[in-house]
């Protein structure tokens, strides 16, 4: 034999191992690494507890959980308030909440229409739990959960099969309803904010503000070609008048009224105010928006380089239009 020829020859086989060791190693990491965000329950008082996810974009990696949740634990089973944004999300929602008790979701109550907040509605339902939201807030869940789902098609790919949207079933009339879910005490109101048929879970007893998409902290809130301003601001002068002792944000770690106030209740005030005032005034888009670039009290927050100028532009055409 050739020893030329066989020396390459075996030069070839260990490259094409090494490639094949290459690819699984990979493979494997890419594996590991989708599993890598797993939600985790943390108790916010009494038998109140949140799901803080993280403050980046929805992705195959955390299964679209970039937003918060929360549940409450009653002698008769869970209050889950919000229910992920794919099925596979809804699974990793329930195995949080296995490791504070062994109680079934028995209420799934919505603050939203957004993806992260109902998409994992048919899940929880498919266990037996009833799942509740304000009229308002359905309607707009049936109206988005074409576009909804393809947008997550996009982020999540494969990890998307098998959710099914399920807008809530069981709807209540009017903007704000009381109910009484396995002796727990929670207010539902709308808020039309961040995006429409957004509502809070207010639980008076508990002092506990789970606000939905109202108030983002550690990250700056986005204001969205359906969102509003005027509505947002308002909204959240409610809200601050409840004076809630913790509050559950849309996004951002759980907080107190005044870390609300400052990097969401503020900046709602800034862009009414100062935004809103120059687009009633007449005033032109670009002086106005270079006028307000630095805006150093919200500059820590994540995502501001991104989102600042966007939204101060979103709220001008707002305002403008009235
Ligand atoms: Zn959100």
């Amino acid at each position: 034999m050739n020893p030329v020829w066989f020396r390459n020859r075996e030069n070839i086989m260990l490259k094409r191992h090494s490639l094949i060791l290459i690819a699984a190693v990979i493979g494997l990491f890419t594996l590991t690494a989708r599993a890598d965000y797993q939600p985790k329950a943390e108790r916010v008082t009494d038998n109140v507890y949140a799901i803080v996810g993280p403050l980046g974009q929805r992705s195959a990696d955390n299964d679209g959980l970039n937003a918060n949740f929360g549940f409450i634990v009653t002698p008769k089973g869970v209050i889950l308030i919000d229910s992920g944004a794919s099925r596979l999300g809804a699974e990793r929602i329930a195995a949080a909440i296995a490791q504070v008790t062994d109680k079934p979701v028995t209420w799934v109550v919505n603050t939203g229409s957004q993806d992260h907040r109902w998409l994992g509605n048919d899940y929880f339902a498919g266990k037996g739990a009833e799942v509740i939201a304000l009229a308002r807030t359905a309607a707009t869940q049936a109206e988005y959960a074409g576009q909804h789902l393809d947008g997550m098609k996009r982020f999540l790919g494969e990890r998307m099969q098998g959710t099914k949207p399920l807008p809530a079933p069981k709807t209540l009339a009017g903007d704000s309803v009381t109910l009484d879910l396995g002796g727990e005490t929670l207010t539902l109101t709308y808020t039309d904010a961040h995006f429409p048929g957004d509502a809070w879970v207010w639980l008076p007893r508990r002092d506990v503000m789970f606000s939905g998409d109202l108030v983002f902290v550690d990250r700056l809130l986005g204001v969205l070609p359906w969102s509003s301003v005027k509505h947002s601001r308002k909204a959240f002068h409610a809200m601050a008048a409840l004076k809630p002792a913790h509050i559950v944000p849309g996004h951002g770690r759980v907080c107190d009224l005044a870390q609300a106030q400052r990097e969401t209740g503020d900046y709602y005030d800034f862009l009414a105010d100062k935004v809103g005032g120059a687009a009633k005034e007449m005033e032109p888009l670009t002086a106005t928006l270079d006028r307000y670039q630095d805006m150093p009290q919200f500059a820590h927050l994540y995502n501001y380089e991104d989102l600042h100028r966007p939204n101060m532009s979103r709220a001008f055409t707002e305002y403008e239009s009235q």
